[in-house]
């Protein structure tokens, strides 16, 4: 009997931003670190769902990226967090939105994929979190000012720094696709603002059918096009570099200069696609077929 050789794809992003040249190196580091934590549990048969989780604990561990430790404050030098994940084989979303004092949104995203809300905000969320790991105590909560990185909190330059949301699209080899994002937000923005990392549709989805997707980006820009819901539809009928591409083009039409997007995804079959309008998009990926690679720019990969 032939064996069917297992079949997984893995790809994230570190964000659409601007990369100043010190902190390549960390965003390549970064970026391939939290590749290896997914890849470790694909490549041993785990689930798409569990390395996702993790594949966004470490970015938002690494105060490179704009999400968990390290995320930007907002205009009151608070830091509000949104998360989702979704699964491509039921559908089930749990995102959280402006949830604060907590060391993993992910993972609070996670725990609500379990329950019939998809999306819990604010307070309601916190205490979420709290029945959720009661018995984990500190590991997972904190004070919300421990999200601030120290130089984020002694530097009025590093608070205005741009970062941006982190993301991921996982295929394992059971064929089920999980997409997942999470973000600090926009650096300054009003308290209570929710950008597209929560929204279904927005800046995320997936369905087993036809691919996933994750964006980064000026979260209003994104909900005012859907730009997953483009990509999605996309997918049914084109290549998903093509899907990506052309969802991405729509930005042009919003009269503003603040639409910079990037957009990593998956077909169901785990080809790849991604593409941004942004200076830098730091993105890695690999598959079952294809050694990890980790880009800062598209035309870097071309
Ligand atoms: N997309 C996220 C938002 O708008 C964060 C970002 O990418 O800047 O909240």
């Amino acid at each position: 009997m032939t064996e069917i050789p297992p079949n997984w794809a893995l790809i994230l992003h570190g964000g659409a931003k601007e990369i100043q040249p010190e902190q390549e190196e960390a965003n390549r580091r970064g970026c391939l670190a939290a590749l290896a934590a997914g890849q470790q549990i694909l490549e041993t048969g785990g689930r798409a769902l569990d390395a996702a989780e993790a594949v966004l604990r470490v970015l938002e561990d690494d105060p490179t990226f704009n999400a968990g430790f390290g995320s930007v404050p907002n205009a009151d030098g608070q830091v509000e967090m949104d998360a989702a994940l979704m699964e491509g084989k039921t559908l089930a979303v749990g995102a959280v939105a402006g949830i604060q004092g907590v060391r993993h949104p992910v993972s609070v995203a996670r725990a609500l994929l379990e329950e019939t809300p998809t999306l819990l905000i604010g307070a309601g969320a916190r205490r979420f979190a709290k029945q959720c790991f009661s018995d984990q105590g500190s590991a997972e909560l904190c004070d919300p000012a421990e999200m601030l990185s120290p130089q984020q909190a002694a530097s009025e330059a590093a608070k205005r720094a741009g970062h941006d949301t982190v993301g991921c699209v996982v295929l394992d080899q059971f064929g089920d696709l999980v997409t997942g994002t999470s973000t600090g937000g926009l650096n300054g923005t009003l308290p209570g603002r929710v950008g597209d990392s929560p929204l279904p549709g927005c800046g995320f989805y997936a369905d087993n059918t036809f691919g996933a997707v994750a964006l980064s980006g000026h979260g209003e820009a994104i909900s005012r096009l859907m730009l997953a819901s483009r990509i999605m539809h996309g997918l049914e009928r084109n290549a998903v570099q093509t899907a990506v591409s052309v969802a991405l083009n729509h930005l042009s039409r919003l009269n503003t200069d603040k639409a910079d997007a990037g957009a990593v995804a998956l077909d169901a079959r785990g080809n790849v696609g991604w593409d941004h309008r942004s200076p830098h998009f730091a993105v890695a990926y690999a598959t079952s077929q294809q050694p990890a690679q980790v880009y800062l720019k598209r035309e870097d990969s071309l």
